[in-house]
């Protein structure tokens, strides 16, 4: 049995894309193979010798934390109240893909389980597509990240994902509106019903980092390529929650 590398775990309110507003029990995982320009959770990019489990009593756990005494922090967790899904977060989630597939092979796990992941890694995509039941996939734009280009992993990977994936698409004052087209191509012709978020860059004080003129831009770019997409801020930064 493997062993995983947590960042945090706690239950919130779900920020982001399709799930905004949902109970969610998060998992953060440690560890990241990127250096986003934005990454709004640095603290989870490399692995520590312990990770918090906030809720109730505040509990650290050692690192590489066992299935079992991983299942023991979530049961204290749930039993807080009423939850209605699962986020396994990060950092980046599928780099350890075989400790997320014997996580969920576990009943205690609530469903829906939603994967958020940078979409980078396909060929771990692969390995856990089956056990979860949602993914949501970055869409990384060079002009942001400050990272090489991604389109042809991007591919690969939304064609595993097609069919149970939503696509976010961080923008900014920098962003290329050329790299906003390409992403609203690529969706088009490789998952073309996937819903797609454009999510203005947003800072820990709940400030948008983008004007009203570049958004109608971005969106204008997305939705002249693809049908379905939404503008939605990080909304857990204005709710100042975790
Ligand atoms: S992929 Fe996510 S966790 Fe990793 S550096 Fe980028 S924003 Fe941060």
């Amino acid at each position: 049995m493997t062993q995983g590398y947590l960042s945090e775990a706690f239950v919130s309110f779900q920020g982001e894309g399709l799930d905004v507003g949902r109970r969610h029990l998060f998992l953060r995982f440690a560890g990241c193979p990127l250096r986003c320009r934005y990454c709004d959770t640095p603290e989870s990019l490399v692995r520590t010798p312990e990770f918090e489990v906030h809720g109730g009593e505040e509990k650290r756990q050692s690192n590489p934390v066992s299935l079992d005494s991983l299942l023991e922090s979530v049961r204290s967790l749930l039993a807080l109240g009423a939850v209605d899904g699962t986020s396994l977060t990060g950092g980046e989630p599928l780099v350890q893909a075989q400790f997320i597939t014997e996580l969920l092979r576990e009943s205690v796990v609530p469903r829906p389980v939603l994967l958020e992941t940078s979409g980078t890694l396909p060929e771990r995509l692969a390995e856990v597509i089956d056990a979860v039941d949602k993914v949501s996939m970055d869409l990384k734009l060079p002009s942001n990240t400050g990272e090489p280009e991604y389109w042809q992993v991007h591919e690969e990977f939304l064609r595993i994902a097609a069919g149970r994936v939503y696509v976010k698409i961080l923008v900014d004052e920098q962003t290329d509106l050329a790299e906003v087209v390409r992403a609203g191509r690529l969706v088009a012709e490789v998952a073309p019903s996937t819903p797609v978020y454009l999510q203005p860059i947003t800072s820990s004080a709940g400030r948008v980092a983008i004007s009203p003129v570049a958004l109608e831009a971005a969106y204008a770019a997305l939705r002249a390529r693809t049908s379905d997409v939404r503008v939605l801020p990080q909304t857990h930064r204005f709710l100042a929650i975790r």
